[in-house]
């Protein structure tokens, strides 16, 4: 028998598609209450080194993707969201109290905070008889479809690609609802969409030069999917751009709404999947899907270690070096103002935009601590303030890996900037298109200004110490 009322909680699955919590929901109530909450923490608060939690770009794309979702509810089911700003484990509470409903249905998530939410608003709902029912649906693959428990999740990459990808099916993704919701026989406050005022920001421009103008929800996220595979054909070459730098189209860029749950990756997949049917398939469509698989992988390292992917012995446990927390040395890289043209130009991409390439995202994670010695919690921390795509599992185990602390036994992942620089910006392209005051460097200068004469100072309108900074390590190490 069906309950009276439910609520879905939206949290990372900010879409109608492939939404498990609404399939459940619509299964198990009479009357569904969508309702979001803006967590006043994740929107309001610092990182433990200072940095804004959720950074503007990331604000104003979740912003988007509440008002969409908002959208699609009225237009698709005839419902309204229920807005709120608090706690989520207070605000649902209070909702599911007064509207006397039977269950909460929500994704369930796997890191800390958001575990700390979810069981502080279960054990809220036990004091009123209620419970949460959690479903899933952020990864490629269902962890009981695994092959192995998640405590048994290979901690290599490779061994893990090996004993799934052949092995274990996608599943489909689950219908987009069509019918209307039965209208609710109470009422219920809607309350009023935030802006980015009440998060603390300005409203603002999108920067000229950012590789992609974002916008934030599920209909944005399927055109990008129909646009990156249908009608563009990119990803017919998607492994020989991917290592690009900048552009739209050398990367899907489905990251920020896979992040936020606007996409889901099963519906990448059967698309992909359909696109091979129809048009080709090679190693291009087949490396997307192998990118995908790093990230279910490093959700799976999330599971399986917890709170350690945070920690700074990482999931390892163990780290092999001093590492400081040196403000002034991790400011100078945030800003972009490290002397080295390679790591500046990303820096002030990421500062400009909320977005860096993979390449780039590698490269300055690898100079912060393999030469700058700074502690890389402090960067996964500055990074997870400023991304568009931040994902807890992926931004974090990424950085356990470069740190040498993943459980992977590839540690050091030491990259070396000039080689990198040269070989993925051989014409200086990506530099000069973000750091403007080198514009008239001759190419063979270009990745280390630093070794300009004053002649070619004043030939090339630049004074090193002045317009741009005196490299802050010698870059002599790397050639
Ligand atoms: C230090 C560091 C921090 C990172 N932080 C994040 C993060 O917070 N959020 C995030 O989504 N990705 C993160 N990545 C992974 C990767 O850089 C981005 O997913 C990618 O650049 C996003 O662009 P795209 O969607 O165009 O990628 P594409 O090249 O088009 O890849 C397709 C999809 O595959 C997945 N993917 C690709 N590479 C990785 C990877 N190394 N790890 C996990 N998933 C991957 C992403 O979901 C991506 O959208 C990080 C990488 C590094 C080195």
């Amino acid at each position: 028998m069906k309950a009276k009322r439910v609520i879905v909680w939206f949290r990372q699955d900010l879409r109608l598609h492939d939404n498990e919590a609404i399939t459940d929901a619509i299964r198990c109530g009479e009357e569904i209450i969508p309702v979001f909450v803006f967590d006043e923490r994740v929107f309001k608060g610092k990182t433990s080194f200072g940095f804004e939690k959720t950074g503007k770009y990331r604000a104003k794309f979740i912003l988007e993707s509440v008002k969409d979702l908002q959208q699609s509810l009225r237009n698709v089911v005839g419902a309204e969201l229920i807005i709120r700003v608090g706690k989520p484990e207070e605000e649902i509470f209070h909702i599911a109290r007064e509207a006397k409903t039977s269950w909460v249905f929500c994704n369930r998530e796997r890191t800390k905070e958001e575990v700390d939410v979810q069981d502080a608003l279960e054990r809220n709902l036990w004091s009123i008889g209620q419970e949460v029912r959690f479903s899933r649906g952020k990864m490629l693959y269902y962890t009981q479809d695994l092959p192995f428990p998640v405590t048994h999740t290979p901690d290599t990459f490779t061994h893990f690609r090996k004993e799934v990808e052949k092995f274990v099916e996608v599943r489909k993704p689950l219908p987009t609802p069509t019918e209307a919701f039965a209208p609710l026989t109470i009422n219920i406050e809607v309350g009023t969409m935030p802006s980015l005022k009440d998060f603390g920001h300005e409203p603002f421009e999108v920067d000229r030069r950012a590789s992609l103008d974002f916008k934030g929800g599920e209909t944005e996220g399927l055109q990008r999917l129909r646009y990156y595979l249908w009608e563009s054909d990119n990803i017919a070459t998607y492994k020989d751009t991917r290592n690009e730098l900048a552009g739209a189209d050398y990367s899907t860029k489905f990251s920020a709404w896979l992040a936020q749950g606007c996409l889901s990756p099963k519906m990448i997949y059967h698309e992909l999947k359909k696109y091979e049917a129809e048009r080709s398939a090679n190693k291009s469509t087949y490396w997307l899907f192998f990118e995908l698989l790093w990230r279910d992988f490093f959700r799976l390292m999330g599971k399986k270690h917890g709170n350690n992917i945070f920690l700074h012995t990482g999931t390892k446990g163990q780290i092999d070096r001093e590492l400081k927390n040196d403000k002034h040395l991790l400011q100078l890289w945030t800003e972009g103002r490290t002397g080295v043209p390679f790591i500046d130009a990303n820096m002030r991409e990421i500062a400009h935009s909320g977005f860096m390439s993979n390449r780039g995202r590698q490269n300055v994670a690898s100079f912060l601590i393999n030469d700058l010695h700074v502690n890389w919690q402090m960067g996964a921390e500055y990074f997870e303030s400023m991304l568009i795509d931040y994902d807890p599992c992926s931004n974090w185990c990424n950085w356990n890996y470069i740190a040498g602390v993943g459980s992977d036994p590839r540690e050091d992942r030491y990259f070396n900037i000039l080689t990198q620089a040269r070989r993925y910006d051989p014409k200086g392209e990506y530099v000069k298109h973000w750091l403007q005051e080198l514009n008239e460097v001759p190419l063979d200068k270009i990745h280390r200004p630093d070794t300009l004469s004053s002649e070619e100072q004043a030939a090339s309108h630049v004074k090193i110490g002045a317009d741009y900074p005196k490299a802050m390590i010698s870059t002599e190490r790397w050639e």
